[in-house]
């Protein structure tokens, strides 16, 4: 028989599969299945109309048989089948559908993986199966023809044809098994579990039913009494033909037939997941991309005890079929937590082969998905604080990501769902907070520190509180970078309460202030040399009430981010310094003691000076550079 060559674009894919460039290879049995599946459709709407089919919806199935012996993989169905010219048109040249673009842009190694890293998302049809076989045969007999067609190939130097006899119609795609290597067990492909597992995996949803046999043990009587006179049981083992995949997609039913209850039942199966998750979303969309979705926000951000997978992700189904786990293209990773389902006959038919419009249709969904995620994390918001806290405290960190991501890129899309302390155990948005601002209050103030209570209890804080007004209290370095991407809600700018001029000083106090910071120059100044490089700069502040002292910092970088950029990964980040400032408060009285010293005992005024400094640092939760140093000239004073 002769053999007929592949045309090029076909045989240059066949040696890409052939050489497991790609490495997903398992799939090759969700594109089989598929292939069957869809030829099932076929001849199934087609008996609608005529009954010359003699079948009816119930006899349509899918079996998969496995030949160990013969290393032989079969997918058989009883759809409509090829006819001779059909099959070598179908198989004999891949790209029919326009899927792959196989120019000179393949050339090189590089985009040889890229691309095929892509197809392998969205899939690989028939070819796939060389992947795992170094032969494949197909024996197909066409509805409505009595003449069958064997092709069969060994891999990229061509196929042959011929005629034969099939007794049914419908195709069995028979997959020999290529040999074990040392880097690949390809006879784990002719493991009943291992298939069993695959199509629970990729294709579990098929309309059609999955057929295989599968052996398991059976207790049976053996007719014979124990002492007791009780019956003698032994094992066996027993092969019965089941059907694996369980069909029909929990999300494919309306809410009327499946309670929620039911979705989370089946999420907390599927992620093996001990909590309920704390919000569930719905979408059943018709219009420009007709979609069903199932989202879930998962209740704790626990690692997965069993897979040790704690990502979210999710799923993208056409149909029933997988087309891609965890699609990391359909929202964007400040929600990349969400988990669940997005099934979309849109792109199956032809989009699922082409890329660019795959893309678009990608997007108008995720967009979707987003905004229904967004309101139903401000529904929890509004109904539920409690339980919304717990969220944030989950996934918060996801959400303030997502606002500094791409410089500021999406910050109006998340704002809303940012809380922030108030106090020891209250949270609010920026919109209550502006909302319960009162009229004198023109600023949104923030104090940032590594704990909650440390940022209460800074000094600086004091003075805002003491006018009636609220802060925002920081505990993090991420939380000064969101607000520093907002830059201002309602109209209202953020005022760092330890960096930032708070506002609060009238034209006369100003005057005031900077008369007696010349009156103090030579203090101060004596002061900074005290103190030595440590500090930038050190002035008198207003802001301090009862306190003697404190560190603040001049520029972009501030002790927090400091101390986050200390772990950095970069030695420059590292070294990222802020520039200290000390203020000293000058209606206290060690500033008074200070100023006598000064005047009157030049050494001592050095060490208060020194111990000062210490004092903030500590305040400002500083590491101080040599505390036996201080200790010793804290003791002197006794
Ligand atoms: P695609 O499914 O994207 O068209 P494939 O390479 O998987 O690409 O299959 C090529 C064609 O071969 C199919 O479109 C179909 O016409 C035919 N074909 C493959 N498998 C079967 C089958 N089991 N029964 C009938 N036709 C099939």
């Amino acid at each position: 028989m002769a053999k007929k060559q592949f045309k090029a674009e076909s045989k240059r894919l066949l040696d890409l599969m052939i050489n497991s460039i790609y490495t997903n290879k398992e799939i090759f049995l969700r594109e089989i299945i598929s292939n069957a599946s869809d030829a099932i459709d076929k001849l199934c709407y087609l008996s609608l109309t005529d009954d010359s089919v003699g079948l009816n919806r119930s006899d349509f199935g899918i079996d998969i048989l496995v030949d160990k012996n013969a290393r032989t993989l079969t997918v058989r169905d009883n759809g409509i089948g090829m006819s001779m010219k059909e099959a070598e048109q179908n198989l004999g040249v891949i790209a029919k559908s326009g899927s792959f673009q196989f120019k000179g842009e393949m050339d090189g190694e590089k985009a040889e993986n890229e691309d095929l890293s892509i197809i392998g998302q969205f899939g690989v049809g028939f070819y796939s199966a060389f992947m795992v076989s170094d032969e494949v045969t197909v024996i197909s007999r066409k509805f409505g023809e009595t003449e069958a067609v064997r092709w069969n190939s060994k891999g990229a130097d061509g196929y042959t044809v011929s005629a034969c006899e099939k007794e049914s119609v419908g195709t069995d795609v028979i997959m020999h098994i290529k040999e074990d290597t040392e880097d690949e067990i390809y006879g784990t492909y002719l493991e009943v579990w291992k298939i069993k597992a695959l199509v629970k995996k990729y294709s579990d949803y098929v309309r059609w039913p999955i057929r295989m046999d599968i052996e398991h043990q059976e207790r049976f009587e053996t007719g014979e009494k124990n002492d007791d006179g009780s019956p003698k049981y032994e094992y066996r083992m027993v092969t019965e033909n089941e059907t694996v995949n369980s069909m029909i997609p929990i999300w494919q039913r309306s809410k009327s037939e499946v309670k929620d209850e039911d979705c989370i039942a089946w999420y907390r199966e599927k992620n093996r997941d001990r909590k309920d998750p704390c919000a569930l979303v719905r979408i059943s969309a018709e219009g420009a991309v007709s979609y069903k979705a199932m989202l879930f926000v998962p209740g704790e951000q626990n690692e997965n005890i069993y897979t040790g997978d704690n990502k979210g992700g999710i799923t993208l189904y056409s149909n029933g079929v997988m087309i891609m786990e965890k699609c990391d293209k359909l929202v964007h990773d400040y929600f990349g937590f969400v988990k669940g389902v997005v099934d979309s006959p849109d792109l199956s038919l032809n989009i699922s082969r082409e890329l660019l419009q795959h893309d678009r249709q990608l997007r108008i969904i995720g967009q979707n998905l987003e905004k229904r995620i967004k309101s139903e994390l401000e529904k929890m918001m509004r109904d539920d604080r409690p339980k919304y806290e717990e969220f944030y405290k989950n996934f918060g960190v996801d959400l303030k990501c997502g606002v500094c991501d791409e410089y500021g890129r999406y910050k109006d899309f998340l704002k809303d769902l940012l809380i922030f302390w108030t106090g020891e155990d209250k949270r609010v948005t920026l919109k209550e907070y502006v909302e319960a601002m009162p009229e004198s209050q023109k600023a949104i103030y923030y104090a940032s520190a590594d704990t909650l209570k440390r940022a209460i209890s800074l000094p600086q804080c004091e003075e805002v509180r003491s006018r009636g007004f609220e802060l925002l209290y920081l505990t993090s370095p991420l939380d000064e970078m969101v607000l520093d991407n907002l830059r201002e809600q309602d109209g209202k700018r953020f005022v760092n309460v330890v960096t930032d001029d708070l506002g609060f000083e009238t034209e006369e106090e100003k005057k005031a202030a900077e008369e007696r910071d010349i009156e103090n120059r030579e203090l101060l100044d004596f002061v900074k040399e005290s103190v030595g490089e440590s500090v930038a700069k050190v002035k008198l502040s207003n802001k301090l009430a009862s306190r003697p002292c404190a560190l603040t910092t001049e520029g972009g970088v501030t002790l927090e981010m400091e101390r986050y950029f200390r772990y950095g990964p970069s030695e420059e980040m590292r070294n990222v310094r802020a520039t200290r400032v000390l203020e000293l408060n000058p209606e206290h009285r060690a500033f008074s003691v200070l100023r006598e010293a000064f005047a009157n005992d030049k050494e001592k005024a050095a060490k208060l000076s020194q111990i000062l400094n210490v004092l903030a640092e500590l305040a400002a939760g500083v590491e101080v550079e040599d505390p036996t140093v201080f200790v010793d000239q804290v003791a002197e004073l006794f």
